[in-house]
């Protein structure tokens, strides 16, 4: 991992251990800060994750306003809109990292676990994304949130010929990471 993806990284594992040991520092937080940044922003890193009201970055990594570039959606599918996003976040705001974040308890994983192999009827793009690595034998939906965090690192590149060519330029590095809800913890998934 290069030096500022490294760095980003480290930072955001700092701010989560003190969420995890009860010691936030609520950093960047006051209206000072955010009219310190009415003018631009530089965020540390792009976290992708998913909407779930459980799993919310700022809080789990102690972080405030204008330190983390947060793209969202209900299983944090990849699709156009969170591509573009992305794509922003690296292009124009050169974050050298972005953490694809995964956590227990998904619905939309626990969704398409329950359904499979039926045609869903809601949802549909959400599950039917899910749908492609999941199996008979898939046996617990939140091993497939852990799973399916490469699915999302491999479309991030494969769908985005911006993000490609800055990922082999060295520009930024993909993380994968699951939030534990018992804990708080987010563990790095090693790829
Ligand atoms: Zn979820």
């Amino acid at each position: 991992m290069n030096g500022n993806a490294q760095k980003a990284l480290d930072i955001l594992l700092e701010g989560n251990k003190n969420f995890v040991n009860g010691r936030s520092t609520a950093i960047h937080r006051t209206v000072d800060d955010l009219k310190s940044l009415q003018n631009g922003q530089s965020p540390i890193a792009c976290v992708v994750t998913c909407s779930d009201s459980r799993v919310i970055p700022e809080l789990i990594f102690d972080k405030g306003f204008g330190d983390i570039f947060v793209v969202r959606c209900a299983g944090a599918v990849i699709g156009e809109n969170i591509l573009e996003s992305v794509e922003y976040a690296v292009e124009h705001l050169n974050v050298p990292l972005v953490m694809v974040l995964s956590h227990d308890d998904c619905g939309v994983m626990k969704a398409a676990k329950a359904l499979y192999p039926k045609e869903p009827d809601h949802l549909e793009l959400l599950i039917r994304s899910v749908y492609e690595i999941i199996d008979s034998e898939t046996e617990c939906y939140n091993e497939l949130a852990r799973d399916y965090t490469l699915v999302k690192k491999r479309k991030l590149l494969k769908r985005s010929k911006i993000l490609r060519q800055a990922y082999h330029d060295g520009k930024f590095e993909i993380v994968r990471a699951y939030l534990k809800f018992d804990t708080g913890e987010v563990v790095i998934i090693e790829d």
